[in-house]
């Protein structure tokens, strides 16, 4: 269990580094590219630049239209007040009149003159009693007003009804004078008689606009602006303009209007040129901007090119320092420091590893054969190969001339390391073909394992060397382990692994079974399946021999997937025979590192159509003794889905109460070695006697393996023992023995019940 918590440990871990050295390259892509910096510098800061520059212009420009916006409102005041002054007339005229209705061309001569003198802006003043004008004063000129009737008068007569029905005064215009002339003209009403109610008739002013524009200031070019004034559009009157040019009066003028009584004017100002800045002023800000800019990207450039140029250096100093010029691959110095960090992890987690120093044999014949230059070609294609065979976190160095080095992570067992050597083996002798030559080669390879055959470096690397020194020595083209038991049994090992796949596929593979029997009852419908192994040449094989070595490689995987499903296969047998049978069968620890190995189980169970509560798993205490969660996690999902499970050999390993209660068990089978000495060792039989009672306590049934004599079952009998296994009973035997076996047995415990 400590294992799968080191496995996720250094997963974390690489995937960490990883991302570390990610990042690093891409940095040093980037800093590949100063120019590309310079120029996202420069643009940015000219970008940053440009947007000032533009919102102090934008400011500029606001302010100077508030301030033509100021001009044109005192302007327009004063045009207000002008033409209001000139209108104020019409009251005294009309005070005069209605006093004395029958006014004559003298007497209004008298009057008028004076007012003449005061409002030159009027150019006359004409009155029309009855709607018709009869006086007009100065007359000169205005001959051919008098007669006139407003009546007849369209764009007259609208402009005297306003101003009788407004009872005030109105301003229209402007209007064609008969006499000549268009012009604005002002009328009041005015009314006689004893209750001054009747009309009498109008009163009107003709306005003189150059005098009034010319007393209020008002000319079409003022500070710079040109300025324009136009009716305003009412009553569906078209504008008409009376000073300057009418394309002033665009959207981005600055406009007032001028308030008149009965009308509105317009008065508005554009910049002669538009609304622009001085050309110096924004000239200036735009060099500004375009030098610090160019500054900027300048600056950026040099600093990343010179920071580009160091870090090149650097990496190339260090990359020559640490690798090797021929094959890229690490060199010594690189290996060293990296090997010592790799101890120390490797330390720290609990796990090991194997260090495999290699060389090629008879290299020194390639060079003087073939030249330097071909040798160089083969040790740089050995190198990739050897490069692609290992996993990305494995440590591959050149040493030197033609030895190489290669650490490989987390092997745990010499199985493994013998398994992995074989299969770079394989890849490395592969003929390399060069400009049509076939160079066939061999290796020497010797491997040392940490912490089993040193824990440091020095030692580590010596005895990796010295096993390959063995390797020459023995006749070259060989992999051998520094420890040379471990060798011999290493070879042994990986000749086994093979065999035990070659026996699974050609079914020399048998599953024997052993009943188990209730004590109190004597029935038996339980059994143990055990295998046997039916060797073409070596004859039949003990588990004992072979599952320790299936363990080491792994391949005990395998073998616990075909016993199995040969156990649910047998356990038709039994039902198709009416044998009612449950059956156990053993799992190593080994079995239980795989990811989801309880789903993979289950998977096979329903396959087979098992009945998952008459299969039982037996599992050694040395599986419980890890604090695992997910060890824990299989077994409850197990049980969960009806399977009942066993610990075997109880009592072999460290017997902790703590994790029987941790771990819900079905069946407790205390081993053989126990059940061998109950009846003359009091010390056995009184451990026995401790185990059968804990069972009891914790509600967890006890099985006694390996009974052989009446007086062991008779004192388990008394000791409270639930259920006996061994030779006494039977011995484990073929399917077809064994159910021959049962079936009177069977038959005879249900005489006995019914
Ligand atoms: P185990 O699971 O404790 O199996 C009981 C062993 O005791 C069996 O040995 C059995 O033949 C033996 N035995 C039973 N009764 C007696 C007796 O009265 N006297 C003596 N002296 N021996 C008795 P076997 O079949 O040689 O199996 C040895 C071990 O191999 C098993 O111990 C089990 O740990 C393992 N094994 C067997 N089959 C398998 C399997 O299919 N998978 C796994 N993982 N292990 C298995
Ligand atoms: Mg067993
Ligand atoms: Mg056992």
């Amino acid at each position: 269990m400590q294992d799968m918590n080191k496995v996720a440990q250094t997963t974390r871990f690489r995937r960490f580094s990883a991302a570390v050295t990610f990042l690093r390259n891409s940095l040093r892509q980037l800093t590949n590219w100063p120019l590309a910096i310079g120029l996202l510098i420069g643009f940015a800061v000219f970008t940053i630049a440009a947007l000032v520059v533009q919102t102090e212009t934008d400011h500029e420009l606001e302010t100077l239209k508030n301030q033509a916006n100021v001009h044109l409102l005192t302007l327009g005041a004063r045009l207000e007040g002008e033409v209001n002054s000139n209108l104020v007339v019409l009251r005294g005229l009309r005070a005069e009149i209605s006093i004395n209705p029958d006014i004559t061309h003298e007497e209004l001569a008298s009057l008028v003159s004076e007012y003449l003198f005061y409002y030159p802006a009027i150019s006359h003043v004409a009155l029309a009693p009855s709607l018709i004008v009869s006086d007009v004063y100065p007359l000169e000129g205005n001959e051919a007003a008098i007669g006139l009737n407003y009546r007849n008068q369209p764009d007259q007569l609208k402009g005297v009804m306003e101003s009788i029905y407004n009872d005030d005064i109105t301003l229209t215009g402007p209007i064609n004078l008969v006499q000549g002339g268009r012009k604005f003209i002002g009328r009041i009403p005015v009314y006689s008689g004893s209750k001054k109610s009747e009309l009498w008739g109008v009163v009107a002013v003709v306005l003189n606009m150059e005098k009034m524009l010319e007393a209020a200031g008002i000319d079409s070019f003022l500070w710079g602006m040109k300025v324009a004034l136009r009716t305003r559009q009412m009553d569906g009157q078209k504008t008409e303009v009376m000073l300057g040019d009418a394309a002033v009066f665009g959207a981005d003028a600055a406009m007032v209007d001028v308030v008149l009584p009965n009308l509105r004017w317009q008065l508005a100002a554009i910049p002669k040129n538009g609304w622009k800045l001085p050309y110096q002023k924004t000239q200036y800000w735009w060099l500004i901007s375009v030098v610090l800019s160019v500054l900027a990207g300048v600056a950026a450039y040099l600093i990343s090119a010179n920071y580009r140029e160091r870090l090149m250096a650097v990496e190339n100093a260090s990359f020559w320092a640490n690798f090797d010029g021929l094959t890229g691959l690490p060199n010594r110095r690189y290996f060293n420091a990296r090997f010592r960090s790799l101890i120390e992890e490797h330390r720290q987690q609990g796990s090991g590893f194997a260090v495999f120093n290699l060389d090629l044999d008879f290299f020194r014949e390639v060079n003087d054969s073939w030249g330097h230059a071909m040798g160089d070609r083969v040790l740089r294609s050995f190198a990739r190969r050897m490069s692609r065979t290992v996993r990305a976190d494995d440590l591959v160095a050149r040493l030197g001339g033609d030895e190489f080095i290669m650490v490989l992570q987390d092997i745990d067992s010499p199985a493994q390391a013998e398994l992995l050597a074989e299969n770079l083996q394989r890849e490395l002798i592969e003929p390399y073909e060069m400009d049509d030559e076939r160079f066939s080669i061999t290796i020497s390879l010797g491997i040392s394992m940490f912490p089993l055959d040193g824990e440091d470096e020095e030692t580590l690397l010596l005895n990796a060397t010295r096993a390959k020194d063995e390797a020459k020595r023995a006749g070259r083209n060989r992999i051998a382990f520094f420890n040379e038991a471990i060798s011999l049994e290493m070879s042994r090992h990986v000749e086994m692994h093979n065999e035990i796949l070659e026996g699974i596929r050609t079914h020399q593979f048998e599953l024997y079974y052993q009943p188990i029997q209730h004590l109190k009852t004597g029935q038996i419908h339980k059994c143990e399946a055990l295998i046997r192994w039916h060797h073409p040449e070596k004859g039949l094989i003990s588990p004992a021999e072979f599952i320790p070595v299936a363990e080491q490689t792994g391949v005990i995987r395998n073998l616990g997937d075909w016993v199995l499903q040969q156990a649910c296969h047998d356990y038709q047998s039994f039902q198709d025979k009416g044998v009612n049978m449950s059956i156990s069968v053993n799992r190593s620890p080994a079995e239980f590192f795989g990811r989801d190995c309880e789903q993979h189980w289950l998977d096979i169970l329903e396959q087979n159509r098992m009945n998952n509560a008459d299969l039982i798993f037996e599992i050694t205490e040395s599986l419980l003794m890890d604090d695992n969660e997910q060890q824990r996690k299989v077994i409850r999902n197990l049980r969960s889905k009806g399977v009942a499970v066993a610990i075997d050999d109880f009592g072999t390993g460290y017997s902790s109460l703590s994790y029987l209660r941790d771990y819900p068990m079905d069946f407790l089978k205390i081993d053989r070695s126990f059940v061998s000495g109950i009846l003359h060792d009091t010390q056995m039989r009184t451990l026995t006697e401790v185990m059968i009672k804990m069972g009891q306590t914790l509600g967890i049934q006890v099985v006694a393996e390996g009974v052989e004599t009446m007086q062991q079952q008779a004192l388990l009998a008394t000791l409270g023992c639930d259920y006996i296994q061994g030779y006494l009973l039977g011995r484990p035997m073929p399917l077809d023995d064994f159910i021959e076996f049962c079936l009177p047995r069977q038959a005879q415990s249900a005489v006995e019940l019914s």
